[in-house]
């Protein structure tokens, strides 16, 4: 599998085309950004971490029957992955209050909840991906009602998979961000990644952050955090 042209770089990682047109290689880039872009750094080591991690939970959730553009870890940081189209919608579920949500309603950080909640960002950086519910991302032919449910499903799937994952590694998993594709035939897929940068993750005993908060809100320790939940997690296995 070798790359040819660059067809996309974004913040944390870049996409090739490949001499298959439904096969792209993602590279994952130690580059961290916070709040739209407007904090920029780098996590050393963080591109292999989050490369790796993601494959290793992409590839259980195949078998707990969530669909994802997993194809094959080609090294460190590359994979290749099905080209698919991202729907622009991120897609959050949140088991624990923190972040814009604790901001949002004037609440402390740490709630839990009885049932995870899931809520909907429109992926457009202009207008700092506003939060969306399901009518309006139908009403912009964003995705249709039976891709809705579709998605719902996976991503609670994906949350009782997580939580279960991250318990067994001493670890909380208090809310995350999935993105899906559309395959070429239509096919809903888990896509992009998930790692630290996209899950909050706290020490189950300590409620120490092992996640990107660390480098959103100028912790310290920042890679330290990112290569431990990832030792815990080869650990487990
Ligand atoms: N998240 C993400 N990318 C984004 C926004 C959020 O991966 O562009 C993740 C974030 O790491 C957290 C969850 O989604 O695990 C919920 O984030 P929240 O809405 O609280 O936003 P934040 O406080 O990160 O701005």
């Amino acid at each position: 599998m070798e790359k040819k042209n660059e067809m996309y770089e974004g913040k944390a990682k870049k996409v090739f085309e490949t001499e298959d047109p439904e096969v792209l290689i993602v590279s994952y880039k130690d580059d961290a950004t916070a709040f739209n872009g407007l904090k920029k750094g780098s996590i050393a080591g963080k591109g292999v971490i989050n490369n790796r991690m993601s494959n290793i939970l992409m590839a259980k959730l195949e078998k707990k029957g969530v669909p994802t553009h997993l194809i094959k870890e080609l090294s460190d940081r590359e994979t290749a992955v099905k080209r698919v189209k991202i729907l622009p919608l991120e897609v959050i579920i949140r088991n624990i209050s923190a972040g814009s949500f604790a901001k949002r309603y004037g609440v402390e950080e740490g709630i839990v909840f009885k049932e995870p909640t899931i809520e909907f960002s429109y992926k457009n950086d202009d207008l700092g991906d506003p939060l969306m519910n399901d009518y309006h991302a139908v009403a912009l032919g964003l995705i249709t009602w039976d891709e809705l449910e579709t998605v719902k499903k996976y991503a609670f799937i994906v949350n009782d998979f997580l939580k279960e994952v991250w318990k067994g590694c001493g670890v909380t998993l208090v809310d995350f961000k999935i993105e899906f594709g559309k395959t070429s035939d239509g096919t809903i897929v888990l896509a992009d990644e998930i790692s630290p940068d996209t899950c909050r993750l706290w020490d189950s005993e300590t409620g120490e952050k092992l996640d990107k908060d660390r480098f959103r809100r100028d912790l310290g320790g920042v890679e330290e955090a990112y290569e431990e939940v990832m030792r815990r997690l080869t650990e487990s296995k």
